[in-house]
C-alpha cells in the first residue's frame, strides 16, 4: 500500500486595514498539513468506497489565520464528513475565545481589560493559559504569553518593521508573567498592568487540534489527522493499518523536506524561523522573540517536538526554539513522552532519543520536493 503522507505548508497571516487575512506563501512556507491521501489538495478528497472497508475523508478550511486540513476515517463517507464538520466547528469556536484579531474573544476582553479587572473566561481559555504558564515554567521563561505587546511592536502579523531598542525596552515591564493571574477558582484571567497584552500564537492551534480531535473522535471517527498549519494531531490508523506519516520541512531548502516519521495518537507541532521574516541588510528577523532581548530567538532554524498532546507539542516548539538547541534537547531528554527534531542556528540536526529510531531523514544528496 501507498505510503499515507501529511505535506506541510505554512500560512502566513498579514493585517491589511486593521483586518487579519491568510495569504498562502508557498516560498517561505513551510509546515502544513496537506494530509494523507496525497495529491488531493483542496476540497473534499475521498478515499475507498463504502461497503465494508472504513472511508477516508480529507478537506480544507481556512481558520485561525491558516489552512486546516481534516482528515478522517469513518465507517461511511457521512460518518466521516460528519467527524470533519464537527473537528472545523470545535476549531471556530475556540478561534472566538482565543484569537486576538477578534475583538470581542475572550482574550480580547482579557487584554482590554489589563490594569483594571479580572475578566471570566471559558474552562477552555483557562487551560490554555494555565497550561502557557507551565511551558513558561519549564522554559525558563524562554516561553512567554506576555510576548504580545513586543509581537505588536515588531508587526509581526501586520506591517513588519524593526522597533529602536528604546521602545523594546520599554515594554519589558509588560513582558512580567508574575503579572498574569489566572485564577482557576473565580474562572478569571487578570493582567496586571495596563498595557499587558497575552499572546496565545504559540501554543493556541496545538490545543486547537486536540479539541478538533475529541470532538471528530465523539462524532463517531475511527482515526484521523487534523492539521493547522504545522501543528497536527493524528488518532487511529488508516484503513490498512498504516499509521499516519507526517514530512518535516527542510528549514533552509524551500519546498524540501527533512524528515519524515510515523505518527500514532500523537501531535506533532514545527516552529521555524522561516516561516515569517523577512531579511534587512542580510539579518533575518522573524517572529519568534527571545523574551529576555525581544529580539527574534537566535539558536535555532527549526524546532519539531512530538508528544501525546498538540498543546504541549506547541508550546514547547516555540518555548525550545527560544532556549536553543542545546538546552532545548536538554529539556526534551528530561520530558516524558515528549521528543523533537531540532535544526541550531548552524543547521545541524539532533534528534532525541526516543526518536531516532522513528524519523527518517532525507541526507543532503537526496533532498527531495515534496510530492
Ligand atoms: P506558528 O505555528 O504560528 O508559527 P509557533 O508555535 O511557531 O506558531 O509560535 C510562534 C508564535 O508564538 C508567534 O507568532 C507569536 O504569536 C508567539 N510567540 C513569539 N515568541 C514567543 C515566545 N517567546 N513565547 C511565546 N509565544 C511566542
Ligand atoms: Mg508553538
Amino acid at each position: 500500500m501507498k505510503s499515507c503522507r501529511i505535506r506541510v505548508f505554512r500560512a502566513i497571516s498579514v493585517a491589511i486595514g486593521g483586518k487579519s487575512l491568510c495569504m498562502m506563501n508557498p516560498v517561505k512556507v513551510s509546515l502544513t498539513l496537506i494530509a494523507c491521501i496525497s495529491a488531493l489538495v483542496s476540497g473534499c478528497s475521498i478515499i475507498g468506497l463504502s461497503g465494508s472497508s472504513p472511508v477516508v475523508v480529507k478537506r480544507t478550511q481556512m481558520h485561525m489565520g491558516t489552512l486546516v486540513s481534516i482528515t478522517a476515517v469513518g465507517p461511511t463517507t457521512q460518518d466521516a464528513n460528519e467527524a470533519i464538520n464537527a473537528g472545523f466547528e470545535e476549531i471556530k469556536r475556540l478561534e472566538h475565545l482565543l484569537s486576538t484579531w477578534i475583538p470581542e474573544s475572550e482574550l480580547s476582553r482579557v487584554n482590554a481589560a489589563a490594569g483594571r479587572n479580572p475578566v471570566l473566561v471559558s474552562p477552555e481559555t483557562m487551560i490554555v493559559v494555565r497550561r502557557s504558564l507551565q511551558v513558561a515554567e519549564l522554559t525558563d521563561g524562554a516561553f512567554n504569553i506576555a510576548i504580545g505587546p513586543a509581537i505588536a511592536a515588531w508587526g509581526v502579523s501586520a506591517e513588519p518593521r524593526i522597533p529602536a531598542a528604546e521602545e523594546l525596552e520599554a515594554l519589558k515591564p509588560l513582558m512580567n508573567l508574575d503579572a498574569v493571574h489566572a485564577d482557576v477558582w473565580e474562572r478569571t484571567i487578570y493582567l496586571e498592568k495596563a498595557g499587558m497584552r497575552i499572546d496565545v500564537g504559540g501554543i493556541g492551534k496545538g490545543y486547537a487540534a486536540d479539541q478538533a480531535v475529541m470532538a471528530m473522535k465523539k462524532s463517531g471517527a475511527v482515526a484521523g489527522v487534523v492539521a493547522l498549519s504545522g501543528d497536527i494531531k493524528t488518532f487511529g490508523r488508516l484503513p490498512e493499518g498504516k499509521k499516519f506519516s507526517v514530512w518535516i520541512q527542510h528549514p533552509r531548502k524551500e519546498g524540501a523536506m527533512l524528515a519524515e516519521i510515523d505518527l500514532h495518537d500523537e501531535a506533532i507541532s514545527t516552529a521555524g524561523d522561516y516561516e515569517r521574516f523577512f531579511e534587512q541588510e542580510g539579518i533575518r528577523y522573524h517572529h519568534i522573540l527571545d523574551p529576555h532581548t525581544l529580539q527574534p530567538a537566535r539558536g535555532c532554524q527549526s524546532v519539531s517536538v512530538v508528544a501525546k498532546e498538540g498543546i504541549w507539542a506547541d508550546g514547547l516548539d516555540t518555548g525550545i526554539f527560544v532556549l536553543g538547541a542545546d538546552r532545548g534537547m536538554e529539556l526534551v531528554e528530561q520530558l516524558e513522552d515528549v521528543e523533537a527534531i531540532i535544526v541550531d542556528q548552524a543547521g545541524k540536526v539532533s534528534i532525541s532519543s526516543g526518536l531516532r529510531h522513528r524519523v527518517r531523514l532525507v541526507t543532503e544528496g537526496d533532498a527531495q520536493e515534496q510530492p
